[in-house]
């Protein structure tokens, strides 16, 4: 591992260097372990905002891992992974997320209301719509100077 950057801009392609700032976006869906979704800018994940015609999203500031601490991590990570994804009633991305939601409320209440089944594979999405909605109303109760997040926020 001799590359002197940490990983690269996925808007412009630009190297982010260890030990430094960027960007991600606050739609936990873009970043995916596989995948991940890295910005250089604010103006580059502006582009992604755009491309992706994300609504309501924001950028959150990270700080990227120094070189020796991105090396031990990655002496972690297994090489080969074994769990394929495969044609299957449960989603792969249920594991990966947690499940915000009470299932068995939620389905009784799609049930109750509607008379549909509700599948599982709906609970991840429900999830990443209730991450996304809570991390938008924080930046509004941050930017508020207030701990608490509030009815008023959402
Ligand atoms: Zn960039
Ligand atoms: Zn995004």
């Amino acid at each position: 591992m001799d590359q002197n950057f940490w990983r690269k801009c996925i808007v412009c392609k630009n190297q982010i260097k260890y030990s430094t700032k960027y960007y991600k976006c606050s739609v936990s869906s873009c970043d995916k372990k596989r995948a991940p979704a890295q910005f250089c800018s604010v103006s580059c994940w502006d582009i992604h905002r755009s491309i992706m015609n994300h609504k309501s999203a924001g950028a959150d500031e990270y700080h990227s891992p120094s070189k020796e601490e991105w090396v031990r991590e990655q002496a972690n990570v297994p090489k080969v992974r074994i769990i394929k994804a495969e044609k299957s009633s449960v989603s792969p991305s249920v594991s990966h997320d947690e499940i915000l939601v009470v299932v068995s409320k939620l389905k009784a209440f799609v049930k109750e209301t509607t008379g549909l089944n509700t599948s599982n594979d709906v609970l991840p999405q429900l999830s990443d719509i209730l991450r996304e909605a809570c991390l938008l109303a924080a930046q509004k109760a941050k930017r508020e100077g207030r701990k608490t997040l509030m009815r008023k926020d959402f």
